[in-house]
């Protein structure tokens, strides 16, 4: 875990937001859903508190699903799944790949810090919905 953050209102609402609607939402979503809470929030304010959760470790961000980052309240190691129809986001136990094995780049000098992996396919709202 990161640094302890300054209690900070809007912070607060941005991450209970975030709390609320977990469904990976964007910061355009967040920054819709805290104006609900807050009309004075900008854009802006809830992009630097957004990363600040992020460098704190409070919440995690996800990059490569698509074109945009999307923000998880779910900090516990875990995959995504990511709807081609409808474009949801689920998430996915980390056990479901039981061994990586990140043995070869380790033996090629290359240290891994991180992975993101991502499964894409049907959701079943979609598949039932065909
Ligand atoms: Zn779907
Ligand atoms: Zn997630």
């Amino acid at each position: 875990m990161g640094r302890i953050l300054k209690y900070s209102k809007q912070r607060d609402l941005v991450l209970k937001t975030l709390q609320e609607n977990v469904v990976h939402p964007t910061a355009d979503f967040v920054y819709a859903k805290a104006k609900e809470h807050n009309p004075n929030i900008s854009l802006a304010t809830v992009y630097r508190n957004l990363n600040q959760l992020v460098e704190s470790g409070d919440i995690k961000k996800i990059n490569g699903l698509d074109n945009m980052a999307h923000f998880d309240h779910n900090t516990h190691k875990h995959f995504h799944f990511i709807c081609t129809k409808c474009g949801k986001i689920f998430d996915m136990p980390y056990d479901i790949v039981p061994e990586l094995n990140t043995k070869p780049a380790e033996q090629k000098g290359l240290i891994i810090e991180s992975y993101d992996i991502s499964f894409h396919g049907i959701c079943p709202d979609c598949r039932d919905n065909h």
